[in-house]
């Protein structure tokens, strides 16, 4: 038997992820995720590069999919599998199932029917496989497949595969940091040797983390100084992952104060909250937080159930939020000030120079985020014919959450796992240049996934 393994996408870039393992019997993708690029750049997104004339081909007769975690660049493709003709079963965690239907339905209004329908979603709703962790399930004959937990966003899993008497893993993204919400990874040492590893390579040109207590007691102190002076403090994030997070943080410090220091939340949060409340039980988040949360007020059963917690909605909202002289925090997308709601607030308080910014969050090139952070001072915020200059003056701060693994733990982990070959994804060409070279000095052998990706983008 030979396992062939190709790249479709995310083999030599972040974003697009897909990986197809093909054998005589069986052929298998893991993940189908989307590659978005900043506004300004004017590229439109990139899905997995399997040519259009071969898609139905390739759709209908490939066996089965797995899904890492709900991040659009490892998911937001799949409808679009089903509307090719796939025809067989999308195995993922339950909190991924349940993301990633709000990612897809998000991804309808966002882009329409460019790469999928509303009745390709519900068609690949209806042949979800729902699975808890650590739970070793057939995929077929001679294909079986144990989702772990990896630490990276509620539901986030590494893929074990079991084929044919071969081990595989797929680290998808893989975090090695204590949160108030997760643990880090938990892939369990194995005797057997992996034939080989798809191991991400995000992280792996930067140095060291910041702690992430470090981190978390720089955005409370950001808190503290916001109310003190009686100003905002305006906090961007996506909507899924980082910004439950900096709400646990802010809940669990902060607690009665923001009975009289409310924190907004607008965009799709709220909506990411309720997912979050439905898995919020140990099997899915660190149990500290759950033990905190009920030693800190026994009436409120998650984080997110606070009544300092408020959601916006609408511009006259936030005007009023805005022109107050309450102090009060503001988390809304989008995580990177390419759009949403967080323009509204930015355009009516960027001229005030008590006011802070606090980034929590990766910040791509060509983003106004990054422009923001590089020290640009007139940004360009609202849409279409709303575009308006703004002068930044408010004070602006910079908090580290990464959700991957640091590259010294990545390199610890790979090095302890025992395998033949790695193939490295998922990462810039420095970063993964750098974990093959660091590899190869531990006697590992680790490569490029041989991939369809042109190497226009
Ligand atoms: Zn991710
Ligand atoms: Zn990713």
């Amino acid at each position: 038997m030979t396992l062939k393994i190709l790249g479709l996408g995310g083999a030599k870039e972040v974003g697009r992820s897909s990986f197809l393992l093909t054998e005589d019997n069986h052929s298998l993708l893991l993940d189908a995720g989307l590659k978005l690029f900043p506004k300004r750049l004017n590229i439109p997104p990139l899905e997995p590069n399997i040519p259009l004339n071969e898609r139905k081909e390739f759709f209908s007769s490939l066996d089965s999919m797995l899904v890492s975690h709900a991040h659009l660049d490892h998911i937001g493709y799949i409808p679009a599998a089903y509307h090719y003709g796939y025809t067989g079963k999308v195995y993922m965690t339950k909190p991924t199932a349940d993301l990633a239907n709000y990612v897809w339905e998000d991804g309808l209004k966002i882009q329409g029917d460019r790469f999928y329908n509303k009745k390709d979603v519900n068609l690949t709703n209806r042949n979800i496989v729902k699975l808890d962790y650590n739970n070793k399930i057939k995929i077929s004959d001679k294909v079986s497949a144990t989702f772990h937990d990896a630490g990276h966003i509620l539901g986030s899993a590494a893929i074990e595969l079991e084929w044919d008497g071969q081990k595989i893993l797929y680290t998808g993204d893989i975090s090695d940091q204590k949160s108030l919400l997760h643990t880090g990874y938990h892939i369990p040492t194995s005797n057997d040797k992996f034939s080989f590893i798809i191991s991400e390579a995000t992280n792996h040109h930067t140095s060291r983390h910041t702690p992430r207590e470090k981190s978390s007691k720089g955005l409370i102190q950001a808190a503290l100084d916001t109310y003190k002076r009686k100003s905002k403090l305006i906090i961007p994030a996506f909507s899924m992952g980082r910004s439950q997070e900096v709400l646990s943080i802010l809940m669990t410090y902060l607690d009665d104060l923001l009975y009289s220091y409310p924190i907004y939340i607008a965009g799709a949060i709220n909506k990411v909250n309720k997912i979050y409340r439905k898995f919020f039980n140990s099997n899915w988040i660190n149990p500290k937080i759950i033990e905190l949360v009920k030693e800190q007020d026994s009436s409120l059963k998650t984080p997110w159930d606070h009544p300092g917690l408020k959601e916006v909605r609408g511009f006259n909202t936030q005007k009023r939020i805005m022109k107050s002289k309450k102090p009060c925090i503001i988390i809304s997308t989008h995580g990177m000030l390419e759009t949403g709601p967080v323009h509204g607030f930015l355009s009516l308080g960027a001229n005030k120079k008590e006011n802070i910014l606090a980034i929590v969050g990766y910040q791509a090139s060509g983003s106004i985020g990054a422009d923001i952070l590089a020290g640009v001072k007139t940004i360009e915020l609202g849409y279409g014919k709303h575009v308006k200059k703004y002068h930044i003056d408010l004070e602006i701060r910079k908090y580290s959450f990464s959700g991957h693994i640091s590259r010294e733990n990545l390199q610890k982990f790979l090095t302890n796992t025992q395998t033949d070959q790695i193939f490295t994804v998922h990462g810039d060409l420095n970063s993964m240049t750098h974990l093959r070279n660091r590899l190869k000095n531990n006697g590992l052998i680790a490569t490029v996934l041989p991939s369809m990706e042109s190497t226009s983008t």
